[in-house]
């Protein structure tokens, strides 16, 4: 377990948070806060116990060096209006300076001041020494609320542990919480639901998973790699001829595991990859040359479905059909929908499952929906999160 804001006394201090603002903008407008109200929770307890709150963030990918249409301006402006109070916006190319550091110096306890943009400095993320001490030495205690880049080791991220005292805010903690939950004591069974357009992207969650679920349901892209390793003919579906053999693999060490593996058993097919293509169902056993399958069809709907009703946790990662065009959104829906009306614990991973959730107005009916894609893919593969690893133990 690792120690949160709660663990340590905060009073009088000067606090420096990681945390995601990396939000999407078009033309200098934030386009969809809602990575910022995520981590009011922190910024909110640590005000009103009395820290002086320095916040830090990365904002796309401005090449580590100074690339304005990447400040963090805008954002500075908006937190002013989500917490209703002055944020000093430090408007450094720098991002840490005397400038920078006298105005950090002079923060009161209930004020915020916002840094500019991490990535304006190559060191961040090379994880550079120097500027992970410049960032420390603005504050005295670092808490990392940035599950989205936890899984990277940046000077903010990992980095600027080594040289204050290092804790979670409540948004790590969550997150902590619930994928931990699901992974390592799960209340079963347990149904982990893979999707997406690769095999090879999730071969490592497929590993791990096998030695914890219950039943492992694939859709998506990848399920017709295996289907032909198991002797489908799959038409022009997608398929990853490289990894068949590691395709019959995994099944059978799920099958030494007694564990439940789902494919597709019918799909719904387009007969070229565009959303006013000609469509027809085929079931698994059955698909006619020259098309593809684009979604899973109502039959495996319906044994999804009942695989979720009757589970005590589902974990989802990845789409189960091309769900950006609403031909093929349909098994995606049906899944989205069977977890919010399901029970169990329902933990969906960040990127396009999370993005689907939001699609179809779901995000109350979940236990926990993460906010980090890469971050919680590397998590279910098992992996150790360096933003996570270096944080103080309780
Ligand atoms: P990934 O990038 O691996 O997370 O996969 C997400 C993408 O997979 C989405 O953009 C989906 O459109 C795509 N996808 C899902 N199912 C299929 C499919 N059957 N054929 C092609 N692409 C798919």
């Amino acid at each position: 377990m690792k120690k949160t804001v709660r663990d340590i006394d905060v009073n009088g201090k000067k606090v420096i948070v990681r945390v995601d603002f990396n939000v999407p903008m078009k033309n200098g407008v934030i386009t969809d806060d809602v990575r910022m109200t995520a981590a009011l929770p922190t910024v909110s307890y640590l005000l009103e116990n009395g820290a002086a709150v320095i916040l830090m963030s990365h904002m796309g990918r401005p090449k580590g060096q100074p690339d304005h249409d990447y400040t963090l301006k805008p954002v500075a402006d908006h937190l002013a209006e989500l917490l209703d109070r002055e944020v000093v916006f430090a408007a450094s190319d720098l991002v840490v300076d005397e400038t920078v550091r006298a105005m950090a110096k002079k923060l009161q306890p209930g004020q915020v001041m916002l840094l500019e943009n991490l990535r304006f400095r190559p060191e961040e993320e090379k994880n550079g020494e120097n500027f992970s001490k410049e960032l420390a030495s603005l504050a005295e205690i670092y808490v990392n609320d940035a599950f989205g880049t936890a899984h990277r080791a940046h000077s903010s991220t990992a980095g600027i542990a080594s040289y204050l005292p290092a804790v979670s805010g409540f948004l790590i903690e969550k997150e902590l919480q619930f994928l931990g939950q699901a992974v390592d004591q799960p209340k079963r069974p347990f149904v982990a639901i893979l999707g997406g357009s690769k095999v090879s992207d999730k071969i490592a969650v497929i590993e791990n998973l096998i030695e914890k679920a219950d039943t492992i349901i694939i859709g998506g892209g990848m399920a017709y790699t295996f289907l032909k390793a198991n002797g489908c003919e799959i038409g022009n579906s997608l398929c990853e001829e490289d990894r068949l053999e590691l395709a019959k693999e995994l099944q059978a060490k799920a099958q030494a595991k007694h564990v439940k593996f789902l494919l597709p058993v019918d799909s719904k097919l387009g007969d070229r990859f565009a959303e006013d293509c000609a469509t027809m169902f085929a079931a698994s056993r059955e698909m006619p040359a020259g098309w593809m399958g684009l979604d899973i069809g109502p039959d495996t709907i319906r044994l999804y479905e009942e695989a979720v009703q009757t589970a005590g946790t589902v974990l989802w990662n990845g789409p189960m059909g091309v769900f950006e065009m609403d031909a093929f959104a349909c098994g995606t829906k049906a899944v989205a929908v069977a977890l919010a009306e399901s029970d169990a614990v329902t933990v969906v991973g960040g990127g396009d499952s999370a993005a689907a959730i939001k699609k179809f107005g779901l995000e109350d009916k979940i236990s926990h929906v993460s906010t980090g894609g890469g971050a919680s893919l590397e998590y279910l593969e098992g992996r150790v999160l360096p933003g996570v690893a270096a944080l103080e133990d309780k």
